[in-house]
């Protein structure tokens, strides 16, 4: 077997740190919330990849950035295509909202179309490569699905547990890609304590948010996909949305193994835009509040992906905002729902409601005054539209937009027709 570039585990609450094989999840002094930062041999890594070396790298996925991530070099990864996903310059947006530059960042175009594919991706090699029998992860639907479709492919048992008010795309994803699926009663809350007590139980490897450290590693590959799509030059800031946290954290984290690499200069602000019913790190950081002691919000918004009443990625996602200089936003369902017809129409980008609350959250920010004219900004979209239709009709209702009903016949269509230019 190959070697690791990772050097240590650190506990994010103490500092301790741990070899990888000590620990595969938290640090023993913290239960479920001691959450670790995986570190790296930088210099071993620079060996072994450059900026110049990625010209000739034609592998186009997140293994494109293989010695950068948490793996054996000669562990077998899945061979669907996770990663690269386009980043388009949003002329119309940019010109709408007033600023330099808007990008945006479609995840809608991941395999199982959403962001939680480059995590999963990590999870599948990590687990196989601990020998796991069977593979469990907790999830609103997402990252569920994205552990799901990669494990089909890989012939890998897998155990899932969602909410049972899970959008139907994502529960028939999970079927069709043979999972065997627990629809549980409750939040995803109560969905993640379950998979946690039940991964404890049975042994089975756990992927769960927030809980193993290498689901940073995975979704900071988009991280690395920005800059390297922007020639190096990084943008001013990032809106991504928050729910767990896991995605911001991670983003974060690959600009700080850019940094470190000598790859970028500076690090963009990141901006963690929440749901204004589940809004938990967005009320801890206006208050300054303690994330580890602060209580569970109450999780309510149609933006299931981000519905959340205690981010599990709280310290990483919080460490994200604040070292960066960023912002947490919090936007309204209302809000979300106009933001998906804003996308849709502004850059061609059908989203999900969690997906388009990003641009909600950059919509807000450039009302509100936060956003100079003269910045270049990043806008994730992290899912797919078609990821739930029930919300995607609500948008369109909202803006008002009707489709005509019309007789097959050419007369009715022309009264409808008449007087258009
Ligand atoms: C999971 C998810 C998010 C939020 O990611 P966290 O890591 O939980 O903060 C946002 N949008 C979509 C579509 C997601 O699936
Ligand atoms: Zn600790």
């Amino acid at each position: 077997m190959g070697k690791l570039q990772i050097t240590n585990l650190e506990c994010k609450i103490c500092g301790k740190t741990f070899l990888p094989d000590q620990v595969d999840y938290v640090c023993p002094d913290h239960g479920n919330e001691g959450i670790l930062d995986v570190q790296y041999d930088y210099d071993a890594i620079c060996r072994q990849i450059s900026r110049e070396s990625l010209k000739q790298n034609f592998e186009n996925t997140i293994w494109r950035y293989k010695p950068m991530l948490p793996v054996d070099p000669d562990s077998r990864v899945p061979p669907l295509a996770v990663g690269w996903t386009p980043l388009y310059n949003a002329v119309n947006l940019s010109q709408k909202l007033g600023l330099k530059q808007i990008w945006v960042k479609d995840d809608g175009r991941q395999p199982t179309a959403s962001f939680k594919d480059r995590a999963s991706a990590i999870a599948i090699v990590k687990g196989q490569e601990k020998g796991a029998k069977v593979i469990t992860t907790a999830s609103t639907g997402n990252a569920a699905a994205a552990l799901s479709g990669l494990c089909s492919v890989m012939n890998q048992k897998n155990v899932i547990f969602v909410p049972e008010t899970a959008p139907q795309a994502k529960v028939a994803q999970l079927l069709a890609f043979g999972s065997t699926v627990m629809l549980v009663k409750g939040s995803y809350d109560r969905a993640f304590d379950l998979c946690m007590l039940a991964a404890t139980e049975y042994g089975w490897y756990n992927r769960n948010t927030g809980f193993n450290p290498y689901m940073t590693e995975g979704k900071k590959t988009a991280a690395f996909e920005i800059c390297e799509q922007l020639n190096w030059e990084v943008p001013d800031r990032i809106f991504v949305s928050v729910g767990d946290g896991c995605i911001i954290g991670g983003i974060h984290k690959g600009l700080k193994d850019l940094m470190a690499m000598g790859w970028i200069e500076q690090i963009p602000k990141l901006i963690g835009v929440q749901a204004e019913g589940s809004s938990f790190l967005y009320q801890a950081w206006k208050n300054d509040e303690d994330v580890l002691t602060k209580a569970p919000v109450k999780a309510e918004t149609l933006a299931d992906s981000i519905s959340a009443g205690l981010p599990r990625d709280r310290l990483k996602a919080m460490a994200a905002v604040r070292e960066t200089g960023g912002e947490f936003v919090q936007v309204s369902d209302a809000e979300i729902l106009d933001a998906m017809i804003g996308l849709s129409r502004g850059v061609g980008v059908f989203a999900e409601p969690a997906g388009a609350a990003a641009y909600a959250g950059l919509f807000k920010a450039v009302n509100e005054g936060h956003v100079g004219a003269d910045e270049t900004v990043v806008v994730i979209n992290t899912g797919n539209g078609l990821k739930d239709i029930p919300a995607a009709m609500s948008a369109v209702e909202q803006s008002g937009t009707q489709p005509f009903r019309v007789e097959p016949e050419l007369e009715p269509l022309k009264k409808i027709v008449s007087g258009w230019p």
